[in-house]
């Protein structure tokens, strides 16, 4: 199973790190961070590459991607702090959360962030006041869309398109510059035509925004690129393709600058979680299924199996005959479960102490979790 994910090379390398060291913990492999990045700007030549840092915030990870030449979208002041401190100038720096204090805002201003997202007249006013002349890009609510997703970002961000053209007239107005829109089709996205309807309302914006005289240059099309989970998405270069063709649709030969913010597409496919079995059991002695706990668990990294979303593939060196598993975690938290309702098969000859490889985990694990629910210290990450 993990060679569908991993090369020979790579889970060897793995392997060797791994064995000596006390689970649970995060192994991330810098090589394939290097290699999905030019993924990236192969597919998307023209666009600008801002990686949303709350994906995986390693400083491993962020000097990797400040190497390389990334650009960062940090979500709040600490993020902000972290990328100057690695010395990525704040000319790279997007803040991109809409939700954010004045006083943040401030101090992004202060320390050269020129580049915000916004969604209401409040932070429009606040972005007025505290980082006068700063570009704007303009979130578009995208929640028919964002429900395909397997991690919607939902209803709780952007604005309608009405309250769109109203605040780009507002930020106008205030001396800020409109400079694009910006929209996020939903997490682990595998619907590709969500980027379609996404453009084509974007497009219209920017042509009715032109006829009042505001000439917005640019379009943030977010992340939402897929990892491969135990359901296998398009390889990029497939999305990038179509992404490309509805741009080309679209606009024609007036395509506005591409931003895009990719996240779990650029790193997910990086990690490995390595974790133990603490106790397998069952329920009553006719129970068919085996109760598998192991030392991680919704609160130390694998938060994102929340409503049972994502499915990570679980494998172990054990074979043989496989049966029914519910898979938890080690807290004294009953929703500490990852898996009961999707039923896992694990072999029938797993025992306590086994590990268990939680693959395609480079994405929103170690940055999920707690710092010490139930005293469990937060997840370690490695990088190779
Ligand atoms: C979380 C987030 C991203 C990254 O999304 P992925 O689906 O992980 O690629 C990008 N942009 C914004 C504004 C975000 O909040």
């Amino acid at each position: 199973m993990h060679s569908d994910y991993y090369s020979p090379v790579e889970w060897e390398k793995i392997m060797a790190f791994s064995e000596t060291k006390e689970t649970p913990f995060l192994v991330v492999t810098l090589d394939k961070i290097r290699l999905k990045f030019g993924e990236f700007r192969t597919g998307f030549p023209q666009a600008k590459i801002y990686y949303a840092v709350k994906a995986n915030p390693d400083l491993a990870v962020l000097s990797l991607l400040r190497d390389l030449g990334s650009s960062f979208d940090v979500a709040s002041i600490y993020e902000l702090n972290d990328m100057l401190e690695l010395g990525v100038s704040p000319d790279r720096l997007s803040f991109g959360n809409t939700i954010k204090k004045a006083r943040h805002v401030r101090e992004a201003y202060q320390k050269g962030v020129r580049l915000f997202a916004s969604d209401s007249e409040t932070d429009i006013r606040n972005l007025a006041r505290e980082a006068p002349g700063s570009r704007v890009f303009f979130r578009i609510l995208m929640d028919a869309i964002t429900s395909d997703a397997d991690w919607p970002l939902s209803r709780k961000f952007g604005c309608q398109p009405r309250m769109v053209t109203d605040l780009v007239l507002l930020a106008a107005d205030l001396g800020l510059e409109p400079y694009g829109l910006s929209f996020h089709v939903g997490s682990q996205q595998r619907e590709i035509s969500a980027w379609d309807a996404a453009i084509a309302q974007s497009k219209y914006l920017i042509e009715s925004l032109g006829k009042k005289q505001i000439h917005l240059k640019a379009i943030n099309m977010g992340g939402g690129f897929p990892a491969d989970y135990l359901v296998k998405s398009n390889p990029l270069s497939v999305y990038a393709e179509e992404i490309n063709r509805y741009l080309d649709f679209h606009f024609g030969d007036a395509i506005p600058e591409i931003y895009l913010e990719p996240g779990r597409g650029l790193v997910g496919e990086a990690g490995v979680l390595i974790s133990e079995i603490v106790l397998i059991s069952k329920k009553s002695r006719q129970d068919l299924k085996r109760w598998v706990y192991t030392d991680v668990g919704i609160f130390n990294g694998l938060m994102e199996t929340l409503g049972e979303s994502i499915k990570y593939p679980a494998y172990t060196d054990k074979t043989g005959e496989t049966g029914d598993v519910i898979m938890a975690g080690p807290t004294c938290d009953s929703m500490d479960i990852m898996y009961e309702h999707f039923k896992y098969q694990l072999p029938l000859s797993l025992e306590i102490g086994d590990r268990i490889y939680w693959l395609s985990t480079g994405a929103y694990t170690a940055s999920y979790s707690a710092i010490e629910f139930n005293g469990f210290p937060p997840l370690k990450t490695y990088c190779l």
